[in-house]
């Protein structure tokens, strides 16, 4: 049975293409700055990005730890959202391992945070207090794209108040290609930014981060100290190499897939699906907490995975999932809940 996963866009398998990229890497031993394929991949979306360097990492959050390392001192604090991959997802790594506070804030429904509230939540000079370093944004978040002008203001409340801004852009990409603009039109905003090669690109592994010179070269400290050096790493960064230069464009094949997926889905009402919410490659259902076992059984049954760890429903499409597996998916969903009714 063909298996239709859309469980996350981190399930992607390499294609034939790119494992035969993999097999011709050109490598070296990375840790010594010798491996050509990594060096390759850095320059390539350090260009990208419009930033002046970057540093091959094992994951992202490997790679957002690394920033915060790197921007935040032991007693500083970052500001992020409640819902965001590095204060939630990511085992609290800059806490345990960095001495380092984070301040979660509640965020709009986009993704952004709104500045006033980010404002008094910077802390005064103060022994009492930690110093407010930092501030985390993610793009995108949920699927939505943070808007250029948000970028811009919260850009700017930055450097008016000495704090550095990085990016968590594991799916920047996605953005990116939204717009229609140069990754470097959102990238410019961020004095560092971390770009996962493994969800919608389509790599087996790998994550790349993205800012000054200097702030690399320490970074790729941290990379060390974090088990993160990898010596012939060049056998992975050639799948990123090869995702780059393919796997970029064709996001929109899956943001057209995403909106037909919600378009399908919002004929069953009780799913909650808004069609018009779809920006990128996810869709958000909110079905009954209570049927979620049992509709993740039935589809799976059908050969469609689900994710049911979340209170809502988030349905992810990427490389792996074709403009048939769409009508497959929305299928098993309409049988699921045609059954429940007769
Ligand atoms: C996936 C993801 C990461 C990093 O995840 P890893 O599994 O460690 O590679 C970071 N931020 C966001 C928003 C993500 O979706």
């Amino acid at each position: 049975m063909r298996i239709i996963d859309l469980r996350s866009d981190t399930v992607t398998r390499p294609t034939a293409a790119m494992r035969a990229a993999m097999v011709s890497a050109e490598v070296g031993d990375d840790v010594y700055g010798e491996d050509p394929s990594v060096k390759r991949l850095e320059a390539m979306i350090a260009d990208l990005a419009d930033k002046e360097a970057a540093v091959f990492a094992a994951s992202g959050t490997q790679s957002n730890l690394m920033a915060l390392l790197t921007h935040c001192q032991r007693g500083d604090e970052y500001l992020a959202g409640q819902q965001t991959h590095v204060y939630q997802y990511e085992g609290g790594g800059a806490a345990v391992l960095g001495g380092i506070q984070p301040q979660p804030l509640d965020m709009e429904a986009d993704g952004s945070l709104n500045l006033e509230r980010l404002a008094q939540a910077i802390k005064p000079d103060d022994i009492h207090f930690t110093r407010t370093r930092l501030l985390c944004l993610e793009n995108t978040f949920g699927g939505n794209v943070l808007p250029l002008n948000y970028l811009a203001k919260a850009h700017r409340f930055t450097r008016e108040r000495g704090l550095a801004l990085h990016l968590d852009g594991a799916r920047v990409f996605n953005a990116a290609v939204k717009l229609g603009a140069p990754l470097g039109d959102i990238t410019r905003y961020a004095d560092s930014v971390s770009i996962c090669l493994s969800k919608g690109l389509g790599a087996p592994v790998g994550t790349v981060l993205c800012g000054t010179s200097a702030f690399i070269t320490q970074a790729r400290r941290w990379r060390k100290v974090l088990g993160g050096g990898m010596r012939q790493a060049g056998i992975l960064a050639a799948a990123g190499i090869h995702a780059l230069e393919n796997h970029v464009a064709r996001l929109a094949e899956d943001h057209a897939n995403a909106r037909n997926l919600a378009e399908g889905l919002a004929r069953v009402r009780a799913l909650g699906v808004n069609p018009d919410a779809v920006q990128t490659n996810m869709v958000i259902a909110r079905p009954d907490p209570k049927l979620l076992p049992t509709l993740a059984e039935f589809l799976a049954r059908h050969g469609v995975l689900i994710r049911t760890r979340d209170p809502v429903l988030r349905l992810v499409v990427h490389l792996d999932v074709s403009e048939h597996d769409v009508l497959t998916a929305i299928q098993a969903f309409r049988e699921f809940y045609a059954r429940r009714r007769s």
